[in-house]
């Protein structure tokens, strides 16, 4: 067991925000990623990885949206699904390719991944990630009788908004670490997996997005990984930052991180879930987390960038 690090790439190392959303730059940015991987495997760490899957799983939302008459809608956990799909072929073969032009071959495979949430959650009553199309006014009234919660942002319209429940459990996590331990790197939760609520044992997709940071913490929990790299677009997670007192982190403690995130370092649905799984991981019998960019991967496995996180 263990010897194997769960790496969760984030959506920059996908997609950009700032460039046209194509497949042909999807596989350019994963290309790039993924080569940054290569030294995971030439030293010897089995991989799990993760993604984010935001803007696909929009786009998805907005063909099934405009073909509507012509082709059946998708729910939303299908549009996860999908996106599972879709991003895990592109990861799979430049993954692939990336191996072959270093001499080395592994077996690599997609599993779409259901990741219980309690239907309890208070999120459902409280929907705040947006999601899918922007709307007009005249669709926002149809869309509201729906029973969508929407929420409008300034020059763009109107935009459902879904729940984003807490990961519980992951229906496939024992599946993903048995291959693991078996060499094969998988690919797992994308987009903090299908969201499924359990009914007297039965499971069953509800409208909802898992914030993927803490699914691929609860994932390395379950695989019993040693080591959580959560690769993004920023090289160290900072104290203030962007403010005046501005202080890259270089090492963290648990006791540390969870003082920051009480202090309001770590904002919601940015780097608020990483430090939070990484804390989680840790607590969890996690050896060691690092926060970095896909770049600086190399440097920060020697301690030399990143910010670092251990018990
Ligand atoms: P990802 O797709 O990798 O999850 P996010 O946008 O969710 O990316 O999170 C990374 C972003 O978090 C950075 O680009 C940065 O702007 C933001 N951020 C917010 N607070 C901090 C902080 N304290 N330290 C570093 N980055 C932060
Ligand atoms: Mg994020």
């Amino acid at each position: 067991m263990g010897h194997t690090a769960l790496v969760a790439l984030g959506g920059h190392a996908i997609l950009r925000k700032d460039e046209p959303p194509t497949i042909a730059r999807q596989f350019l940015h994963t290309r790039r990623a993924m080569r940054h991987l290569l030294q995971l495997v030439q030293q010897g760490w089995g991989l799990v990885l993760t993604h984010g899957n935001g803007p696909q799983v929009g786009h998805i939302l907005i063909r099934s949206e405009l073909a509507r008459g012509k082709a059946y809608p998708v729910p939303l956990s299908v549009a996860v699904a999908e996106s599972e799909g879709e991003i895990g072929y592109v990861i799979q073969q430049s993954l692939y390719n990336e191996l072959a032009a270093a001499g080395l071959v592994r077996p690599i495979v997609t599993v779409l991944t259901q990741v219980v949430v309690d239907k309890d959650d208070p999120a459902f009553q409280h929907p705040t990630k947006p999601i899918g199309p922007f709307y007009p006014d005249e669709d926002a009234v149809i869309l509201r009788r729906k029973g969508w919660p929407l929420a409008y942002a300034e020059g763009h319209g109107w935009r459902r908004v879904v729940a984003s429940p807490r990961p519980v459990r992951i229906i496939e996590g024992e599946i993903v670490g048995r291959l693991a331990e078996q060499e094969v790197i998988v690919i797992a939760a994308g987009g903090g997996g299908i969201p499924v609520v359990e009914e007297r044992g039965r499971l069953r997709g509800v409208d909802a997005v898992i914030d993927k940071d803490l699914a691929s913490a609860v994932l390395a929990v379950s695989i019993h990984a040693e080591l959580l790299l959560l690769l993004t677009d920023v090289r160290k997670a900072a104290l203030d930052y962007g403010g005046p007192g501005h202080t890259d982190l270089d090492m963290l403690t648990v006791a540390q991180a969870e003082q920051y995130a009480r202090e309001g370092h770590f904002p919601a649905g940015s780097m608020g879930p990483k430090v939070e799984g990484a804390v989680q991981f840790l607590k969890a019998g996690g050896r060691r987390a690092i926060i970095t960019t896909p770049e600086a991967l190399g440097p920060a496995l020697d301690g030399l960038d990143g910010t670092v996180l251990v018990p």
